[in-house]
């Protein structure tokens, strides 16, 4: 087999949870690395290991910061930008942040990409499709938001407009830009701070705390494994037929909170007793809405790189708790 040309990646978020995995894989796979991340929620122990390696260089600063982006951007081949205001907490507790940070943010990136040409692969998410109801959700469904009213309809919308900027780079200026739409992704190194429910469900076991459940439970997801979600990253940046076009990236593993809950309760062996907090009582600001269900057509995704998850549910949770259990006994 032909051997694929080293490249320059440029990793924005390069600090956070799936951008630190990228930058691993990145690396294994031969390719030199600039990360960028401002650490507001990324952290430097997440890229503690690499930063010794010779092909791997950090810059801790804002993607608004117009010099460091454009020399960084300058020096690379592909852009992944994954630097973004994330998580259901944060989002409804920092609108302001969260908006400005999205969509000047973005805007930022693709200023430099234009400049240098270089290939741009563009993080969005799941959150687009809102409260659709159709199942499971396609590329090219219609989007259903909220009001302007609830926070969380913020940090949709300002993901729209990053996917539809980067369409708009690509279809007015010949930029090659991928928009990808992240489903619920875990693994090693995801906060709990931000509301990730996984990592905070362990947590909560590990330490015979109450596990709490939003609502009913009955509320479902497809929780994805991060080490196949770069994959899927990374596929899509290999072959050039990608751009112009929106994937999904998600497992396809469907279970609701609920059962989730009880899955780790029994995999950690723990007493915690299982709590349902009606979500009047979980946002105190903001409002709060959550989605029903969410599942992802993985089919666009599939026909174009082969890509489908490997990872079962019960791995995933099981790497999250060898990991948990490993930050509590350092
Ligand atoms: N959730 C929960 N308890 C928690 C945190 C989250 O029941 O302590 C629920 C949340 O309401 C949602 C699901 O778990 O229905 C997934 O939440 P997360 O914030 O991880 O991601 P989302 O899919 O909402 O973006």
């Amino acid at each position: 087999m032909e051997t694929q040309h080293t490249q320059t990646y440029l990793v924005t978020g390069g600090a956070g949870f799936v951008g630190s995995h990228l930058c691993e894989l990145l690396l294994t796979e031969g390719h030199q690395v600039l990360a960028i991340d401002n650490l507001s929620t990324g952290r430097l122990e997440n890229i503690a290991a690499l930063l010794k390696h010779p092909r791997f260089h950090f810059a801790r600063a804002s993607i608004t910061d117009e010099i460091v982006m454009d020399r960084m951007a300058a020096q690379s081949d592909v852009i992944i930008h994954l630097a973004a205001a994330v998580g259901v907490r944060l989002v409804i507790e920092q609108p302001v942040h969260t908006l400005e940070t999205n969509i000047m943010g973005t805007e930022a990136v693709l200023k430099s990409a234009l400049r240098y040409r270089c290939r741009v692969l563009l993080a969005s998410t799941s959150e687009v499709y809102g409260k659709g109801s159709k199942i499971p959700f396609s590329e090219a469904d219609d989007v259903l938001l909220g009001p302007t009213a609830i926070a969380r309809w913020g940090y949709a919308a300002s993901k729209m407009v990053d996917e539809f900027l980067g369409l708009a780079y690509h279809h007015e200026y010949g930029l090659d830009v991928t928009p990808f739409r992240l489903f619920n992704t875990v693994g090693p190194r995801q906060s709990s701070r931000y509301g990730m429910v996984i990592p905070k469900f362990v947590q909560q076991a590990l330490r015979s705390e109450p596990i709490t459940v939003h609502g009913d439970g009955q509320q479902t997801r497809c929780f994805c494994d991060v080490g196949d979600v770069i994959r899927a990253i990374y596929g899509l940046a290999q072959v050039p037929d990608t751009t112009g076009q929106v994937f999904n990236i998600g497992g396809d593993e469907e279970i609701s909170i609920l059962e989730l809950a009880n899955r780790v309760k029994d995999l950690t062996d723990s007493a915690s007793e299982i709590r349902l907090i009606p979500y009047t009582d979980v946002f105190a600001v903001g409002g709060f809405e959550d989605m029903q269900r969410r599942v992802p057509s993985i089919e666009r995704i599939k026909a174009h790189i082969g890509w489908q998850p490997q990872r079962d549910l019960n791995a995933i949770l099981q790497g999250v708790i060898d990991y948990e259990v490993a930050a509590l006994n350092p």
